[in-house]
């Protein structure tokens, strides 16, 4: 994996970008002149393998030339290198200007509001995005970066919490439109990212005709955008803060949360569950072909271990009481593959199984205070059939194996 800037510098010049990695340095600058920087400064070196460099940006130089280098486009007091004081090498966090600040970004699905959300993350120097929604919802989610002010150029990070197509679908069309971005993914993922083609097959298998409708067209990443993560704490530094990465497998084995300690955010993907705007029902995702019940009982434990003070799923939003949510989430898993498990031994069909499974869905989301309307609303992030199939599949395994 490429080291992380760690800091931004700022200076009356405009802008200075710091960076390590002594091997890169003059590589860097001409990057950064070709895009329309104007060198003010020139390249001092700081110590150990620190360099900065004084430049004048223009707005699209003033991003990522990789994430080696950090610019800032605040402007400035001190003098050339006044930016200095607040840089530190083995504490970035003394180099963290700004103000971190978390928004949701609603990418409409199928016209609907709040069913998949992106976040962003912005700080003074740059700005993040965890998922991408699929490419049906591109355009939202280039509207809603430029209704919070973010060139498409600031973007220097997508993380990503799994490669299906509702999460990550968009990632290969955005790599022209994001130039600057690199995308993080589990290393289980990392290959249908680089070449999704058995992705496509086994959602098409899933979604068959409506493939289109819903997802839009999927392209790869090309390898030297990606990065591939394990899950095991890795630091992600990213606009002004810095992320940590979790395995937590159970919706999918290659699932990633990534933790915000500033500000307490777990961006949980889907191993939280689906849970709209306004409502307490936790729905939990499980569709075809990885759901893993006793991985996902593992996850839950991790997410209680890293302790978030709110949790972001993706089917959408934001929510704080956490231990509420976890434990409906935990206890509802449980039922629902007992549920299932049962009727499959009674010899029921899919059909069958999944009518009986919304019935009592529903009337445990009107039980807990939602309106009706709401049952259709979760469907887009996840409907009964889907769920019951994935269900159906993962109990089947299990029973094989005994
Ligand atoms: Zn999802």
């Amino acid at each position: 994996m490429r080291p992380e800037a760690s800091g931004t510098l700022r200076s009356d010049t405009g802008v200075t970008a710091a960076y390590w990695g002594v091997e890169d340095a003059d590589a860097a600058l001409e990057r950064l002149l070709h895009l329309g920087a104007t060198e003010s400064g020139g390249v001092h070196d700081v110590g150990g393998d620190i360099r900065v460099f004084d430049a004048v940006l223009t707005h699209s130089a003033t991003c990522l030339v990789s994430s080696r280098i950090c610019t800032t486009r605040s402007k400035v007091r001190n003098g050339p290198l006044g930016g200095l004081l607040r840089f530190s090498k083995d504490d970035g966090s003394q180099t963290r200007g700004g103000r971190m600040e978390i928004e949701t970004i609603d990418l409409s699905f199928m016209g609907e509001r709040e069913i998949i959300a992106s976040f962003l993350i912005t700080g003074d120097s740059s700005a993040a995005i965890v998922e991408t929604g699929p490419t049906s919802c591109m355009e939202e989610l280039l509207r809603g970066l430029k209704g919070h002010g973010v060139a498409p150029e600031d973007v220097a990070q997508v993380l990503l919490t799994h490669v299906h197509l509702d999460h990550a679908g968009a990632s290969g069309n955005l790599v022209e439109v994001l130039p600057n971005a690199t995308f993080y993914v589990h290393e289980v993922g990392y290959p249908h990212m680089a070449d999704p083609s058995k992705l496509l097959k086994s959602a098409t298998r899933i979604y068959g005709e409506r493939m289109d409708e819903l997802w839009g067209e999927t392209r790869p990443v090309p390898e030297d955008r990606l990065v591939a993560l394990k899950g095991e704490g890795e630091e992600i530094e990213a606009a002004g803060c810095v992320l940590t990465a979790h395995d937590t497998p159970g919706h999918a084995y290659h699932h990633l949360a990534f933790h915000e300690p500033e500000s307490g955010a777990l961006f949980a993907g889907d191993v939280a569950g689906i849970r709209l705007p306004g409502q307490s029902y936790v729905r939990p995702p499980t569709p075809p072909p990885e759901v893993d019940v006793e991985a996902w009982n593992r996850s839950i434990q991790e997410i209680r271990r890293i302790s978030p003070s709110a949790i972001c799923p993706t089917h959408f939003g934001r929510f704080e009481d956490v231990e509420r949510h976890l434990s409906e989430l935990e206890q509802r898993l449980q039922d629902w593959l007992l549920f299932v498990e049962e009727r499959i031994g009674q010899g029921r069909s899919q059909e069958e199984i999944a009518a009986e499974l919304k019935d009592k869905g529903d009337a445990e989301m009107l039980a807990e205070g939602s309106g009706p309307e709401n049952s259709g609303r979760y469907d887009l992030a996840g409907n009964y059939e889907m769920l019951v199939a994935g269900i159906a599949r993962y109990a089947t395994r299990r029973r094989e194996k005994k």
